[in-house]
This record gives C-alpha cells, sequence and structure tokens, in this order.
C-alpha cells in the first residue's frame, strides 16, 4: 500500500493515510483500520484516486459522514474513500443549487432555511452528507432527497462523469439506482428549492428535532434505523412491542427510547451489533412472522 500511497501523494490527490482506524468515522463509533483511506480535494482529485486504484486492483469502498455503516472491528481491506471536505463545494443558481458530495446535510438544511429556501427542512435531523443521503434516498417526516433533487452527478468505476436525471436516479423507499443496477459515487447534486419564509421553516426544523430528541437516542452513538420498516408494520414499533427496548449484547444495546435504534454504550463491538440484530430478527420471525431487513450497511 506504501507505493499505492507514493502514486497518489505524487498527483496530489487530497489526504491520504494509511491504517487509519474507521472508528473516528462512523456515528456508532465502531469500526477498525483501512488500508488505505483517502479523503479526494475534488472531484479531479475523486477520478485519479478510483483511476489509480483501478490499475492497482485494489477494492473500494465510499463512505460519507458514515451515518448509516456497521464496519467490522477488523477495518476494512483495500481503500476507504470518504467524501468530504474537499468535495463539499456549494454553488447557488437562482432556486436550484448545486452541492458536493461531501457537504453535511444537517448544515445544508440550516444554511438553506436561513435563506428562505424551501424544501430541506425534514433533512434537518439527518447526520449524513449529501451523497450518502442521494445513495440512501434519505428521508423523514413525509419527504425524501427524491422530492427535491433534478439530478444526481455521478462517476461510475471506468471513469465515466454522468448527469443522471430524477427520474434515471429510481427513487424508491430509502434506495436508488446506485444500490443496484448502476453502481457509482454521487459527486454532487443538484437540488430545486422553493422561496419560503426563513422563520417559518426555521420554525418547521426546530418542531421536527424536538421532536426527534423526545423520541430517539441522542446521548449515546449510534447508526440510524437499523431496519427497513416492513410496511405496514413500523420496525420499532414491532421491537418495543415484542418487549426487547433496553435489551443488551455485551456493550450493543437497543435504545429505551426507540426500538429501532441500537446504541453503542461505550464498549460496543461489531460483533456485539451483529448478534443483537440478529436476535432481534429471530424474535420478531417467532412473534410476528415477519422478516426484518437491515436499513443500516453491514460491512463484511
Ligand atoms: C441519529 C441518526 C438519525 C438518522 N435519521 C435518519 C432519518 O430520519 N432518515 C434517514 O433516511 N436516515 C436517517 N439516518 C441514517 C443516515 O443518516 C442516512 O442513511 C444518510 O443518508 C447516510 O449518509 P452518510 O453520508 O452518513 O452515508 P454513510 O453511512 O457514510 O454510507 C452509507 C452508504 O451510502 C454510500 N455512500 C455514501 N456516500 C456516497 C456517495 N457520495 N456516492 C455513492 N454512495 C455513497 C456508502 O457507500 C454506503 O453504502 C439517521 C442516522 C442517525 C445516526
Amino acid at each position: 500500500m506504501e507505493q499505492v500511497k507514493h502514486q497518489l501523494d505524487k498527483h496530489q490527490v487530497g489526504k491520504v493515510t494509511l491504517n487509519e482506524p474507521l472508528n473516528k468515522y462512523t456515528t456508532i463509533k465502531i469500526g477498525g483500520p483501512a488500508d488505505i483511506f483517502i479523503e479526494p480535494d475534488g472531484i479531479e482529485g475523486l477520478k485519479k484516486t478510483i483511476s489509480i486504484l483501478g490499475q492497482e486492483k485494489i477494492p473500494i469502498r465510499v463512505i460519507g459522514r458514515g451515518s448509516n455503516l456497521l464496519i467490522p472491528d477488523e477495518g476494512i481491506r483495500g481503500a476507504v474513500i470518504k467524501m468530504g471536505t474537499g468535495m463539499d463545494h456549494i454553488e447557488e443558481m437562482g432556486s436550484k443549487i448545486r452541492v458536493g458530495a461531501g457537504y453535511p446535510l444537517v448544515k445544508l438544511a440550516t444554511v438553506m432555511s436561513r435563506k428562505g429556501k424551501k424544501g430541506l427542512a425534514f433533512a434537518g435531523g439527518i447526520p449524513g452528507s449529501v451523497g450518502g443521503a442521494v445513495y440512501m434516498n434519505a428521508g423523514a417526516h413525509g419527504s425524501d432527497i427524491s422530492n427535491i433533487l433534478t439530478r444526481a452527478h455521478i462517476l461510475f468505476p471506468d471513469g465515466t462523469l454522468e448527469w443522471l436525471s430524477n427520474a434515471e436516479m429510481k427513487f424508491s423507499y430509502r434506495t436508488s439506482v446506485l444500490q443496484s443496477e448502476r453502481k457509482g459515487y454521487c459527486v454532487e447534486a443538484e437540488l430545486q428549492l422553493e422561496e419560503g419564509d426563513p422563520d417559518t421553516i426555521t420554525e418547521e426544523m426546530k418542531t421536527y428535532k424536538d421532536y426527534r430528541r423526545k423520541t430517539q437516542p441522542w446521548s449515546h452513538p449510534c447508526a440510524g434505523s437499523i431496519f427497513r420498516n416492513p410496511l405496514p408494520h413500523y420496525a420499532g414499533k414491532l421491537v418495543e412491542e415484542a418487549g426487547l427496548k433496553g435489551y443488551q449484547i455485551g456493550g450493543a444495546k437497543i435504545s429505551d427510547l426507540h426500538g429501532n435504534f441500537i446504541v453503542n454504550t461505550g464498549t460496543a463491538t461489531y460483533k456485539d451489533v451483529i448478534c443483537l440484530i440478529q436476535h432481534i430478527k429471530t424474535v420478531i420471525k417467532e412473534k410476528y412472522h415477519v422478516d426484518m431487513q437491515t436499513e443500516v450497511e453491514i460491512v463484511s
């Protein structure tokens, strides 16, 4: 990997480190080292990185703000590319904005609300990046990213860059085309916002945030919703009705506040969380004959 780092450094792609611990980059604070970790300093840096890693046949995993990820304590073999600073440009074009994949969603919602740009209030409590939100079609409070995205700029592993329209992104509940048919890296998104009153938008966001603080854990690290809602059921409600709230394996505990959140009480390992997820699945299947599908992405 030293040689690959040398090549990447020579091309000044951004920050490159070896054996970087990933628990620093996940909201649940779990994850061992990545063999090589790159934070590209722009689209060109990312393109060059993908090209060099491709030539060296090094597997690549892209992360945003790590708010939907469970990474093994042994870490990730190969390269992890973090879309963060360097990929967080923003450009306003009237009611449209073009924003880099590394831009934090919460910050975007806050900045836009102050400017009286409407459409992102739902995102004020989602701790992901713009790219992660596009990949996941992140949403809350009856809206999601697909409601405001006009097109997404995608870099494909062969080095081609393409703008995909909202329709081409094939958004659905917590999913997009990037998860299946067209695996690629979102480098920026174009969003269509409406004009609104800054105070009204800020008030709406505050209502959502207050609701979250009452219903979701905020004092311990977690990775958001563990399961997709097995509609017409709600995952959290099923877990609660099964009497599992507060159940703990090692340092991983089902939140006392919300049945669909697992918190790291301080010492949780990847294995603790996996065992707890399996336990929930088994109990829910036995009690309600429902198959629970994970929403959190489990890296194996
Ligand atoms: C407290 C808390 C509350 C949450 N509430 C919500 C909620 O209300 N609604 C909701 O939808 N989610 C919620 N989440 C989950 C999470 O914030 C979202 O899924 C978010 O979209 C993930 O973005 P990220 O940048 O953190 O992605 P990561 O966790 O870093 O990565 C998740 C996946 O996205 C991929 N990815 C990331 N960036 C890119 C990119 N640029 N291009 C292509 N693929 C990429 C990764 O490869 C990975 O597969 C919550 C999480 C937490 C911790």
